[in-house]
């Protein structure tokens, strides 16, 4: 149920309907709206009718349920984009259009700053990098762990650029915590709840990727478990689903973009590198995210692709991430966004 408040309804209304809602056995989640202020009612579906009674409440103006099973994450409840501050003078979900870049492991920090001063020259504004990785094959290089999120810190140091990296298992979040400004949720961690629940406690940006083979409600789902632990900064990232096809690594839905843009106020991302598979690929899928509507990018660039330990074949060098940055502000400006 969400509790819409009238228009300047004072802060003890607001405050008195907290308290009620709280009484009724739910948790309240109040939204700051431009206009007005609404209180998120979320707890155990049955026996929501009794918060219609909330109606009566000084400064309550309507009491509506919320009919999709994500409630937090839904525009029903926020009609505004949320805007996600990652640091200050840096939001996503806000009028500039983001680009993430970096490479998919951090590798040493040569690999590391060369590719944090390439990305950053051509216009990205966040860097990547995987220190704890998801890989398929557990022979296959797992990341420098806890030496690569120094790594990490030592190019942050070196660009000011803020750093989005993975956290795979529950047991590392608060060590990841300690180096990310972005916390990511891979694929194949879009629907471990008890990592989600960890990074709902947070105080810090959540990027969650799309799971390669959940749907959008269920991917909606994932974002509402973040939320209903109190963390509001969530972003949602978009890299390819799994179909018949094989030319391409993932299918890139392209149309999630709109649909989401439809279903809920989180940000929206997209990720052309892990949803194509292949460099050449990458740039018109860019442009494309721009022109759906997505609020950025988040793009694999190493400086030297051929001796990648993971993800080569889909990562652009750096000369081509710069030609790409230039040729996207055409497509970011034809959608009315600025490249940030
Ligand atoms: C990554 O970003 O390097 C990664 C492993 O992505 P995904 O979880 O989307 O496969
Ligand atoms: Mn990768």
């Amino acid at each position: 149920m969400i509790i819409v408040m009238q228009k300047g309804a004072s802060a003890e209304a607001l405050a008195e309907v907290e308290r009620r809602v709280v009484e009724l056995g739910y948790q309240p989640h109040v939204i700051h709206g431009e206009t007005r202020n609404v209180v998120g009612a979320v707890g155990d579906e049955r026996g929501k009718e009794v918060l219609q009674t909330l109606e009566v409440l000084p400064g309550v103006e309507r009491v509506v349920p919320i009919l999709k099973p994500y409630k937090l994450a839904s525009r029903e409840v926020q009609p505004e984009t949320s805007e996600v501050e990652i640091v200050p003078g840096l939001v996503i979900g806000g009028q500039e259009f983001i680009v993430v870049g970096g490479p998919c492991s951090v590798e040493s920090q040569e690999q590391i700053n060369e590719s944090a001063v390439a990305v950053k020259s051509a216009g990205a504004r966040l860097l990547r990098g995987g220190a704890f990785k998801p890989r398929t094959s557990p022979y296959s290089f797992q990341g420098m762990e806890e030496d690569g999120l120094k790594l990490l810190a030592e190019a942050r140091a070196l660009t000011g650029l803020p750093i989005v990296t993975e956290v795979v298992n529950p047991r590392d979040v608060e060590l990841v915590a300690k180096y990310a400004d972005v916390m990511q949720v891979g694929a194949r961690n879009t629907q471990n709840f008890a990592l989600l629940k960890m990074l709902g406690q947070l105080d810090k940006p959540i990027l969650l990727k799309r799971g390669m083979a959940t749907t959008i409600q269920e991917f909606l789902m994932s974002a509402e478990y973040i939320l209903a632990e109190g963390n509001r900064r969530v972003i949602l990232c978009e890299r390819g689903i799994r179909t018949f096809e094989t030319a391409t690594r993932n299918t890139l839905d392209i149309s999630a973009v709109p649909v989401l843009k439809q279903q809920t106020h989180l940000p929206v991302m997209i990720d052309p590198s892990h949803a194509t598979g292949h460099a050449h690929l990458v740039p018109p899928m860019c442009y494309a995210a721009a022109a759906a509507g997505a609020d950025g990018l988040l793009v694999e660039v190493h400086p030297c692709p051929e001796e990648a330990a993971s993800d080569g074949p889909q990562s652009l060098r750096p000369a081509d991430f710069a030609a790409m940055m230039k040729k996207l502000k055409l497509f970011v400006d034809a959608a009315g966004r600025s490249l940030g």
